[in-house]
């Protein structure tokens, strides 16, 4: 768990939703939403085709709500012949974190641990900050296999990592089972699950730099249960999918997080 700093990270994951004029005017109504709000982080990872546009609007409207952007993914590879692929080349300076690793990845697009333990690397490697998604589907939560599953995810996607790197590194535990669901994870599941993540954080990278890492909670997070979900000792953050299309929830959550 962070010790250093309490306040929540948001990260609002918008999917391949909005064309870039909806997406602009849904940016516009949630900084509208939060004038003169102050928060020190919030990310959203909109589609690629709008994080250009979007870094020039955010430069314009710095403020005491800092709005960062994220990728939804990344290539494992530098550059070449990958046609579709965008390389963490791409994203200087207009992102600051990707998401790697998220269950529809792995789901629709055979996304391994392998794979995604590269894409961190590479993330790592050109200062993006990967927020890492790991958890159970349904099938792993009922044949009593969940914490197995997460923590060989956690071991496989960060053997590379070093101590010095996963500082910088972000965890999210996302049952796949809640995942746009609305299957609400209980709290005391949550909290069990991002104890097991803290625990492994540390055994892996010692209690200096494992004890950094911030550990988020998504799945089917509103407006109405945020608060309960970030009052979960050891929940540094939330990352929210589907309610973060909706700026009158997402200011919500994030309000509920200050
Ligand atoms: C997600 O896509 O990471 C997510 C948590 O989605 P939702 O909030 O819609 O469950």
């Amino acid at each position: 768990m962070l010790m250093n700093n309490t306040s929540k990270l948001i990260v609002g994951n918008w999917k391949m939703n909005t064309t870039l004029p909806e997406g602009s005017l849904l940016l516009s109504r949630i900084i509208k939403e939060l004038t003169n709000f102050t928060y020190p982080e919030l990310v959203i990872c909109p589609p690629s085709t709008h994080l250009y546009a979007f870094s020039k609007e955010l430069e314009k409207s710095k403020g005491p709500l800092n709005i960062e952007l994220g990728a939804q993914n990344i290539s494992e590879h530098e550059e070449g012949p990958y046609t579709g692929e965008i390389s963490a080349t791409m994203l200087h300076n207009i992102a600051k974190y990707v998401i790697v690793g998220h269950s529809e990845r792995r789901k629709f697009f055979n996304e391994s641990d392998a794979v995604d333990g590269k894409k961190l690397q590479t993330a790592i490697r050109h200062r993006l900050t990967p927020i890492l998604c790991v958890g159970e589907d349904q099938q792993e939560r009922s044949d009593g296999h969940a914490k197995q599953k997460v923590l060989d995810q956690l071991n496989t996607d960060l053997a590379h990592v070093t101590s010095q790197e996963i500082k910088d590194v972000i965890v999210a535990y996302e049952p796949v089972w809640s995942i746009g669901t609305g299957n609400f994870a209980k709290p005391a599941q949550v909290e069990e699950m991002v104890w097991l993540i803290h625990n492994n954080l540390i055994e892996q990278f010692g209690k200096m730099a494992g004890s950094k890492v911030r550990v988020l909670y998504g799945g089917s997070v509103d407006g109405e249960n945020a608060r309960n979900y970030l009052n979960i000792k050891g929940v540094d953050g939330l990352l929210v999918g589907g309610a973060s299309l909706n700026y009158k929830q997402f200011a919500k959550i994030v309000r509920a997080s200050a």
